[in-house]
């Protein structure tokens, strides 16, 4: 667990962080959002010392990271910011195995942890001897989290990391993203702006303004409940209702009975999606199966329309 109490940083007097505290559960996928400068960077930033915090307590599975020394918790930690950061005269391997060779791994050791890596993240091994900028944005933010991820941290730090790629290259690396911590139960503390992203990968989220937290909870519980008009605009003001049907799946609405029709939708799947099928076939009910194509029940628009709240 990463635990921050009562963190406060300023620079030149001017406060960028104020009383912040916060535990993140090891395995979490935490998102960090909030508009441009209200804090999240120097959040970030302090949690691998980085920059040192003026008031408050960090602690790292309950031990205070002030009595670490700061490149071995750098070491033990992955940072992956928004321009890849790569090493300009290193190649891409080179820039991958960076901290398993400063940590002087074998390099048969090395090796296999390229390989898996490149597997890991569906690198094109064509790229592995070019160097960063014989690369797409896309592609070097890809092996900025590939060299994020080789010494196997259990931590990620991730700094608004794909915000500068076209919408196709970062709804892949999200996936990517999603998928490789599903499959490690590593903790990703990960920053952003765009309330769709942090909405599509957190389990949990927190909100921030002018240098504090101002909600943190579950994704969906944020935004059912947004503690004030600040949360509500930034979640979106009138587009919230169908960030909501993108987030509630449809076994939340579903009910017995037979629909109308024979045209199915998984009960994994979200609202949105019923709501697209729905509209695409014009039809105003489903048919709600299992995993394993079991009828379940059915689901209707006018219950979609209806619905107050599906937590
Ligand atoms: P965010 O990542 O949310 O955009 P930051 O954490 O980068 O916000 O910055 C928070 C505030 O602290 C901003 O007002 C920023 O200008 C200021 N700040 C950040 N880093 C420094 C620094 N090294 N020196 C002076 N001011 C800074
Ligand atoms: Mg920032």
């Amino acid at each position: 667990m990463i635990e921050l109490r009562n963190v406060s940083k300023s620079f030149a007097a001017t406060p960028a962080v104020a009383d912040f505290s916060l535990k993140i559960e090891s395995g979490a996928f935490f998102v960090l959002a909030g508009p441009s400068g209200c804090g999240k960077s120097t959040v970030l930033r302090m949690i691998n010392a980085m920059i040192l915090p003026g008031q408050g307590q960090i602690e790292i599975d309950g031990q205070d990271i002030r009595a670490m020394e700061p490149e071995k918790l750098r070491r033990g930690i992955g940072y992956v910011i928004q321009s890849a950061g790569l090493f300009p005269h290193w190649t891409v391997a080179g820039n991958i195995l960076a901290v398993p060779r400063l940590l002087e791994w074998s390099p048969s050791k090395c090796a296999a942890r390229l390989d898996a890596l490149v597997a890991l993240l569906r690198i094109d091994p064509a790229l592995l001897n070019r160097y960063p900028r014989q690369l797409s944005g896309g592609q070097q933010q890809r092996i900025g989290v590939a060299r994020a991820l080789a010494a196997d941290p259990d931590i990620v730090l991730m700094d608004e990391p794909f915000a500068a790629l076209d919408p196709v290259s970062r709804a892949a690396l999200q996936e990517e993203l999603r998928g490789i911590h599903a499959r490690s139960g590593k903790t990703i503390v990960f920053v952003t702006h765009d309330m769709d992203e942090a909405l599509r990968l957190a389990t949990g989220m927190g909100v921030m303004n002018n240098g504090r937290l101002v909600q943190a909870g579950g994704p969906a519980s944020i935004l059912l409940a947004p503690v004030d008009d600040f949360v509500r605009d930034f979640l979106g003001g009138e587009n919230l209702q169908l960030r909501l049907l993108d987030l509630v799946p449809v076994r939340k609405l579903m009910k017995p009975g037979k629909a109308g029709t024979a045209i199915t939708i998984a009960a994994g799947a979200s609202l949105k999606s019923a709501l697209n099928l729905m509209l695409a076939r014009r039809h105003s009910s489903l048919c709600v199966e299992d995993g394993s194509g079991a009828r379940l029940g059915q689901i209707t628009l006018a219950d979609i329309v209806a619905r107050r709240d599906a937590s």
